[in-house]
């Protein structure tokens, strides 16, 4: 492609974007593609000759966008969002046409230190310690790891790195059993071993309950294993429930314990005074993780670790081989030894934009009203007879599940509250998920995308409530209930 074919088919392709995001609430939310559907329509060998773009383009409308779920739909209410905002792509499209590959300072002095400036931005904005350093990396999954492993080598004295386990302690980690799965992912890759991490028992709340890892951490003492390392979430996935930090880093001072704090959702709520309530004891933690690629409108991904200790950070992960050594190492941050991976993507750029773009106070503006939006929908559902609340809705996460007081078999209603998100995703207009809480089938519904209105909210709730309803019915009709 010569750069008039580029200038000409780029336009055309913001058009196609723009066009997109303007009519993406006539698309399915969620794709009602069959598995395999997509994989059929593709040719099983590469093009032998290269194609034109136009052709590339009708494929992908034609076969790919049938495939997609449309993260970017207001109606979209599953999992955690990954919301995004046309000034984060426009700077993502300047992130791909420079091509920056920021491994070490020299590679783009701009991007290293535009990442470091702007990771000082967030720190204030979020008003955590200002003692924590940071480094923007791809996901929440990467930071956690990058958390344990610092940890290990902080405890080992970089032992391991050097030796491997020959010898060493037996480790033991922490979280509460509402914890992500990437805790548990992050354990087995570090080799501590599954079998070394304690899921702590929860409360009513679904939060930590801070008795019971005190006494998991001396039940471990005693029979002479290290606890190493434990992750306390804000905004657990289930819920967003809090564990108590407070609670939790007298602990961790008391038995010399390195403290993780997983914010991947719930950091971004610390943009508002009022919510920051919630994260208490954030000035005793050793790391932090949030993404603003999950709520901060921010496109995948940009995932934002922070830490007290950036010695034990780098000392984990440093590495000079004579290829990569520079004039002035002694004087900048060269980013690649923060991190798993040698090279890395520019990632300071759009969320400089997004900052400068919506500036602290429209970012706050979003998130407040996305959290008043799902505070009156909790409501709603609570005031209806038959529909309960499952979890404590305290940001923008509404767990619940229809409940007719007719019906009080958990099985039957495990299974009805399956049949209606599988109907009310089915017919397209909206895309929900579900988790389990104390052992219950939860519908999850999360108010957290960019252009979500009330409207979407309410439309969602009639939706529900008339599958619900059709549910009544058939069941008065099989006989469950008179
Ligand atoms: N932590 C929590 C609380 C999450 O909800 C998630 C994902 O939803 C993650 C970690 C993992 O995030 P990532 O996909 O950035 O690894």
């Amino acid at each position: 492609m010569d750069l008039k074919e580029f200038r000409s088919v780029g336009h055309e392709l913001v058009d196609w974007m723009s066009a997109y995001l303007e009519n993406i609430e006539t698309m399915p939310v969620m794709s009602q593609v069959k598995p395999g559907e997509i994989k059929n329509a593709l040719p099983e060998n590469p093009p032998q000759e290269g194609e034109k773009f136009s052709a590339l383009m009708s494929d992908f409308n034609r076969i790919i966008i049938p495939g997609i779920s449309h993260w970017q739909h207001p109606s979209f209410f599953a999992y955690f969002p990954a919301n995004s905002s046309p000034v984060s792509v426009l700077a993502e499209m300047l992130t791909a046409t420079l091509g920056v590959q920021a491994m070490v300072w020299q590679t783009s002095p701009a991007a290293t230190e535009l990442e470091e400036v702007v990771v000082k931005w967030l720190v204030r904005m979020l008003d955590l310690p200002d003692c924590f350093s940071g480094v923007i990396q791809d996901t929440a999954s990467t930071a956690t790891l990058c958390s344990l492993l610092s940890a290990r080598e902080r405890a080992s004295r970089l032992a391991i790195n050097e030796k491997g386990f020959t010898g060493s302690e037996r480790f033991t980690c922490y979280c509460s059993r509402e914890a992500h799965s990437s805790v548990e992912k992050a354990v087995k890759i570090a080799g501590i071993g599954r079998s070394n991490l304690r899921k702590i028992e929860i409360d009513r709340q679904m939060a930590m309950l801070p008795a019971e890892l005190e006494k998991a951490i001396i039940a471990d003492k005693t029979k002479g294993c290290r606890p190493l390392w434990i992750t306390a979430t804000l905004g657990t996935t289930g819920s967003t429930a809090f564990d108590p930090l407070p609670e939790i880093a007298d602990i961790c001072g008391r038995h010399n314990i390195w403290l993780h704090v997983d914010a991947a959702l719930a950091g971004t709520a610390l943009l508002l005074p009022e919510m920051r309530k919630l994260a208490a004891g954030l000035d005793k933690v050793d790391s932090f993780v949030f993404n603003p690629h999950k709520w901060m409108f921010t496109n995948f991904d940009c995932s934002v670790y922070l830490v007290r200790d950036v010695a034990a950070l780098v000392r984990t992960f440093e590495i000079m081989p004579e290829y990569l050594k520079t004039t002035v190492d002694s004087r900048v941050n060269n980013y690649r030894d923060w991190g798993i991976q040698l090279g890395r993507r520019f990632r300071a750029l759009k969320l400089w934009f997004v900052i400068r773009h919506y500036g602290v106070n429209g970012l706050r503006r979003i998130i407040r009203n996305h959290i008043t939006m799902a505070e009156h929908l909790a409501g709603r559902i609570s005031a209806d007879p038959d529909f309960a609340l499952l979890a404590p809705a305290p940001m923008n996460t509404i767990c619940f599940r229809f409940q007719p007081s007719e019906i009080s078999n958990d099985r039957i209603l495990d299974e009805i509250n399956q049949e209606i998100m599988n109907e009310v995703n089915g017919s397209g207009q909206i895309y929900l998920t579900h988790t389990r809480l104390h052992d219950k089938f939860a519908l999850r519904l999360v108010v957290g995308q960019t252009n979500v209105e009330w409207r979407h909210l309410e439309a969602a709730w009639e939706l529900l409530r008339q599958s619900a309803c059709r549910k009544k019915i058939d069941l008065r009709f099989a006989g469950y209930f008179k």
